[in-house]
């Protein structure tokens, strides 16, 4: 973006804030191209909005039905000269049909909304074309990233920013007032070059949780084959025993909680991480390596894809004794039982260890929850920093322990049980401690107070071996002050 873009604001201070109908955008005349489902829902919502619509199309008296009656439909060349700003809602490979036009054309604004089909599909931009088959023109790209529906249902239900690009500045500021206006927020995203990659935004498949969407199934991966070989393959060699039922329900049911688990801690890893590298090199001034930065970045999308899981496990659970595997078993038990005349199977300890078990899953199940729902960004704008960090920071954390003590009364005392080693391969519960146990670990490491002062005192600008004057919190809630050039 150029420094003379920035250098105006996009809007005007013309009362754009308050009501729309004082705005000078409102009440002119709008003209669309094209009768399509776009040019449709953009007429309506222009009419809605207090514009005066006047559509262009090759077949006006066949289109004519499918607009509001205040919008007027004729002939493109009788609509283009009765307004200065023009919407072309038609595909790319149409605009050069339009160019008998260009006379009318000659002096207008026009709005290119078109999208594509593919990724950086041609060579310059849809808008940029446009640009250069009507140089008498001015070109100003934007609403391609509001769909069709958005624009029928009102701002309110759908996507609300316009972004809006130009090499003209007077134009760009006029489509931004229209759009404003319409109800939406105008992003500028400055000259024409930023066309390409407005156009490219409506192509990308959830750009931020492509790398968590690996790792969570890299994860699922590694715990499913493991879970297998120990459920399903093991006793199958061993002993001669078909256990193949399992895989659809009990196996992904035991992989499922362990990548909850290790994706959770993933959540707090970096946050480590970072801890251990402002320690190391005793500044936060020093960029973290890109990759941590990436992973940083990408915490929300780990932990939603961490509760995802949980709740999966939870309802697999809730399931697993609707199974015919599981009935048959209890009678055969039963069965057995009878047989050996056996009255009292009752092992307190067992009964304990489910109890303690089941409840504390819940509760961080619990926790879980509403760390995914404070994340979504309508819970957390209503939060302030304080109370957002309480619940991302200490209540996530809350809910790694209790996931921590989860796991461990699930395995109890099975890692010390050498039949538990099927191959040699202990069981996976303790495979998933590992990170986990490693962040708690830090994370109490980094509140004893020595290395919590330092790591405050870092975070607040102090340098190693620079002489800066600090005033920190102490632990009983006074200021302390001091000068330092050393390495405290
Ligand atoms: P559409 O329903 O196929 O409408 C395209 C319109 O282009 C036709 O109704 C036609 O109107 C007009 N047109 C002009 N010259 C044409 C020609 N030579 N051949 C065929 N049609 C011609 O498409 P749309 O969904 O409204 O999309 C229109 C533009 O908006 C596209 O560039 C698209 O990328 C963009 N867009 C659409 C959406 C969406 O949700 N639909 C969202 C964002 C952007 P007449 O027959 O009346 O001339």
């Amino acid at each position: 973006m150029s420094g003379g873009d920035m250098a105006k604001p996009l809007l005007g201070h013309g009362g754009m804030e308050g009501d729309p109908s004082i705005t000078p955008a409102a009440g002119r005349t709008i003209g669309v191209l094209g009768s399509g489902d776009f040019a449709r829902s953009l007429a309506i919502r222009l009419v809605c909005s207090g514009f005066k619509v006047v559509v262009g199309s090759r077949n006006p008296k066949r289109k004519a039905g499918l607009f509001p009656s205040a919008a007027e439909v004729t002939f493109q060349a009788e609509a283009v000269k009765k307004t200065d700003v023009i919407f072309v809602a038609v595909f790319r490979e149409h605009y050069s049909t339009l160019c008998d036009l260009a006379d009318v054309l000659a002096g207008k604004i026009l709005v290119d909304v078109s999208n594509n089909t593919e990724i950086n599909h041609h060579k310059e931009s849809n808008a940029e074309y446009l640009a250069s088959l009507f140089p008498a023109c001015t070109v100003v790209k934007g609403f391609n990233v509001v769909s069709a529906w958005t624009l029928q249902s009102g701002a309110r239900d759908g996507n609300k920013q316009v972004l809006i690009c130009s090499n003209n500045q007077e134009a760009k500021r006029t489509v931004a007032e229209i759009a404003q206006v319409m109800g939406f927020t105008p992003v500028d995203m400055g000259c024409m070059s930023s066309a390409c990659e407005i156009e490219n935004i409506p192509l990308r498949l959830l750009p931020a949780w492509k790398i968590p969407i690996l790792l969570a199934l890299g994860l699922f991966l590694c715990f499913f084959t493991y879970n297998l070989v120990r459920q399903v393959i093991h006793p199958y060699i061993r002993e001669q025993k078909n256990k193949f039922y399992k895989i659809p329900v009990e196996v992904v049911n035991t992989t499922l909680p362990c990548v909850a688990y290790v994706m959770l801690s993933l959540v707090y890893l970096p946050g480590v991480l970072a801890a251990c590298s402002q320690l190391y090199y005793g500044t936060k001034y020093r960029r973290f390596p890109d990759w941590l930065d990436q992973w940083l970045q990408h915490r929300k999308q780990i932990g939603l894809l961490s509760f995802f899981c949980a709740a999966l496990h939870a309802v697999y659970s809730l399931c697993l004794p609707m199974r015919r595997s599981h009935r048959y078993q209890l009678i055969e038990t039963a069965v057995k039982q009878a047989v050996e005349k056996k009255m009292n199977i009752w092992v307190e300890e067992e009964v304990w260890r489910m109890e303690i078990y089941i409840s504390v899953g819940i509760i961080a199940l619990g926790l879980l929850s509403l760390l995914a729902i404070t994340s979504l960004p309508s819970i957390a704008n209503s939060l302030n920093w304080r109370e957002f960090s309480f619940v991302q920071s200490t209540l996530g954390f809350i809910a790694l322990v209790i996931s921590t003590l989860h796991t461990l009364t699930y395995g109890w005392s099975r890692a010390f049980d050498e039949n538990q080693y099927k191959f040699y391969l202990p069981p996976t519960y303790t495979l998933t401690l590992l990170v986990p146990c490693t962040v708690i670990l830090a994370k109490v490491i980094f509140n004893l107070p020595c290395i919590h002062q330092r790591l405050l005192r870092i975070r607040r600008g102090w340098e190693k071996g620079r002489y800066v004057k600090f005033v920190l919190p102490s632990a009983t809630g006074e200021y302390s002050s001091g000068e330092t050039s050393s390495n405290v």
